[in-house]
């Protein structure tokens, strides 16, 4: 069965003339009813019904069904854990800011690169998600809470660039004048660091935000943490994401995750600092969210205010995260992980 929903519209346009054997403006209605969202194609009430069997017949309208949704009493913050046609479930959040909703998507069902942090590292690696999975998820929580999401990022479940050309072509097709019309801007990507993907990835022109999820500054300490890291070692994680502020003009953000007494010593900080000094970065300091059998805690307050000291003297600007759905376990994996025991 043809996949609709992961069609662009020139695509959808032959299928219509080729396969369809239907007028030009048909491609058009069916446009619009998928940009509307809808489910069946029954509910395209404008096309003959003959177009509608033969669509029936060779395709399908990919959904995402809410299994379950948790909402944060702290902030608003809304945890979604979706499931798709064949029952595998991934998890989004939806986020309130002051300039509008931004949503965190799943790329993968389950990751294969075992961060050892991370609750969807522990699950293992399931299955590619399609560009329609990508954009469903947004569409169900469009529709389920009545809002329109402005920002994106693909920081859920699965290594966005270890499904690099289903994330490809779902950026294209978010950012679609004729679908949901999401800026490339307003999109960012975090990766564990897929080095030649990165590369890829800045020379096909995207302005979309890339957020390297670095983690600890030197080799050793990384590769425990992050296996990835052993294929791909820091200092060409780091040159690799240089050359894409380089080619895209864009800040690296990088993502580091506080753990007591593994990577928050004062010279983790220093070790960082020289690594991305002068570039152009910002850094997000993020105390760990305590996962089920990891044994890692969350630094304490003031060893991450003393490490982002020690980087404000090598001029490394950074944030510390405030952590926004810590009663729904909003990082990712650990909804998806508790459903299944
Ligand atoms: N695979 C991609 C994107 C998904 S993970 C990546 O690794 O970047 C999204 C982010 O959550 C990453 O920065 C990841 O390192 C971080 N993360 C995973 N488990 C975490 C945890 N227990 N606490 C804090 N951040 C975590
Ligand atoms: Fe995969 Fe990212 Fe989790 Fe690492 S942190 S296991 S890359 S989802």
């Amino acid at each position: 069965m043809i996949d609709i929903k992961s069609m662009l519209p020139e695509e959808i346009l032959e299928f219509t003339v080729k396969e369809l054997k239907a007028p030009k403006f048909r491609a058009n209605q069916i446009m619009d009813w998928l940009s509307k969202g809808v489910t069946k194609f029954e509910d395209m009430k404008n096309l003959p019904k003959n177009i509608v069997e033969t669509l029936n017949s060779i395709c399908y309208i990919s959904v995402a069904n809410i299994e379950k949704k948790l909402v944060s009493r702290y902030d608003g913050t809304v945890k979604y854990l979706f499931s798709f046609e064949d029952k595998e479930c991934v998890e989004a959040v939806v986020m309130k800011y002051n300039h509008g909703y931004s949503m965190c998507i799943s790329t993968q069902v389950g990751c294969k690169m075992g961060c050892t942090f991370c609750a969807t590292g522990m699950g293992g690696f399931t299955r590619q998600l399609k560009p329609s999975e990508m954009l469903s998820q947004i569409e169900a929580a469009q529709r389920d809470l009545g809002i329109r999401i402005s920002n994106i990022v693909l920081m859920g479940m699965g290594e966005p660039l270890d499904n690099y050309d289903n994330v490809v072509k779902f950026i294209r097709l978010v950012s679609n004048e004729k679908f949901l019309n999401i800026g490339t801007r307003h999109i960012t990507l975090s990766t564990c660091g897929l080095v030649p993907k990165i590369y890829d990835f800045a020379d096909e022109g995207f302005g979309v935000t890339l957020s390297l999820s670095l983690h600890a500054p030197y080799d050793e300490l990384r590769s425990k943490t992050m296996p990835v890291n052993r294929k791909y070692p820091v200092d060409e994680a780091i040159k690799a994401c240089k050359y894409y502020a380089d080619k895209t003009g864009r800040r690296i953000t990088y993502e580091y995750a506080m753990i007591k007494g593994v990577n928050d010593t004062p010279y983790c900080a220093r070790t960082l600092g020289e690594l991305i000094k002068g570039t152009l970065c910002h850094v997000n300091l993020i105390p760990v969210n305590p996962v089920d059998g990891t044994g890692y805690k969350p630094s304490e307050d003031k060893g991450i205010i003393n490490f982002q000291k020690i980087l404000s003297e090598y001029k490394v600007n950074s944030t510390v995260r405030r952590t926004l759905g810590a009663d729904i376990n909003a990082s990712c994996g650990q909804l998806r992980g508790k459903n299944k025991k």
